[in-house]
């Protein structure tokens, strides 16, 4: 893939803010940092446990950050000291990005309603959606003066889409959770959207039977017949995290090459992706 240059401005100068879910530079929070911090943001970076704090540590570097945290969004703990540690070095915060989904291997692949488990929908709720609620609030809590929040969904929500499992059920979830958090936050001026992401290549796509076939059948029936690029995903927020997306909550807005628009995919591209 061709190097991305992501377009330089002041769009974000003067805001700060965390981003949650960085694991390596294919990451989407990644494309999304970077937009961010070409635009003049300061960030401040989550990362899960020491093995991954060695891959988000450079990066963070690269775009002038050493503020990071180790934080397990299940981790009651460390999800304190990460918004402590917010607290003591801005005072307040402009806005947050939160880019964590998790399910077991065996909830994601073959039958839903066969493989589903207790456990296994508790922890893909409890990390994929909840998530949001929890770290949300306590981010609202330090936008001090107004701000906004975005999260990354799948149309899996919508539509029942092979292997996906569990995971639709969580997205679901939780763009249901980016409208009543709009809600609750509107009055303070704290926007709250989801953008719903076409099939990127990163290590949580990885972990989803089928992958390639995904890949290939979302590129044939896109409106654009190409798949999502990530820069796209990061304009995206650039827009909702900025001053840009003012009076837009509640969203969740589709990232997607068209493709949660098409009724019926294009026979030749079809069947070009299908041989090819
Ligand atoms: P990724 O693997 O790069 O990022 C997923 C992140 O979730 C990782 O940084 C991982 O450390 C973090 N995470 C998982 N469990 C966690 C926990 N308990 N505590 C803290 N962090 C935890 O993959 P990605 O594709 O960039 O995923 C980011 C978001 O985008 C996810 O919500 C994903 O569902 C969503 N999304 C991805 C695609 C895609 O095709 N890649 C499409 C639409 C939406």
């Amino acid at each position: 893939m061709a190097e991305q240059i992501f377009p330089t401005g002041t769009l974000m100068a003067g805001k700060r803010g965390l981003i949650m879910g960085v694991a390596n530079k294919n990451s989407i929070a990644w494309a999304i940092a970077r937009q961010l911090a070409a635009q003049g943001a300061e960030l401040a970076f989550t990362y899960q446990g020491d093995k991954l704090k060695r891959r988000v540590e450079p990066l963070a570097a690269s775009v002038g950050s050493d503020t990071l945290c180790d934080c397990d969004v299940t981790n009651d703990a460390q999800m304190d000291a990460t918004f402590q540690t917010l607290k003591d070095k801005w005072g307040k915060i402009d806005f947050l990005v939160h880019a964590i989904a998790f399910a077991g291997k065996d909830q994601l692949a073959g039958s839903f309603i066969e493989n589903t488990t207790r456990d296994g929908f508790k922890s893909a709720l409890d990390i994929s959606a909840y998530s949001f609620v929890d770290a949300g609030r306590r981010a609202s809590e330090i936008m001090n003066d107004g701000g906004a929040m975005v999260t990354l969904t799948y149309l899996g929500s919508e539509r029942v889409i092979p292997n996906y499992n569990v995971m639709g059920v969580a997205k679901a979830a939780l763009e249901a959770s980016t409208r009543y958090m709009a809600a609750d936050l509107g009055p303070r001026q704290i926007r709250v959207n989801a953008i719903s992401a076409g099939p990127i290549k990163t290590l949580a796509a990885a972990g989803i039977g089928s992958g390639r076939h995904m890949f290939r059948f979302n590129k044939a029936a896109a409106a654009t017949q190409d798949n999502t690029d990530p820069m796209g995903v990061a304009g995206a927020a650039l827009y909702l995290l900025s001053d840009l997306g003012l009076s837009c909550t509640g969203e969740t807005h589709h990232v997607d090459g068209g493709f949660h628009a098409i009724g019926m995919p294009q026979e030749d591209a079809l069947k070009a992706s299908m041989e090819g």
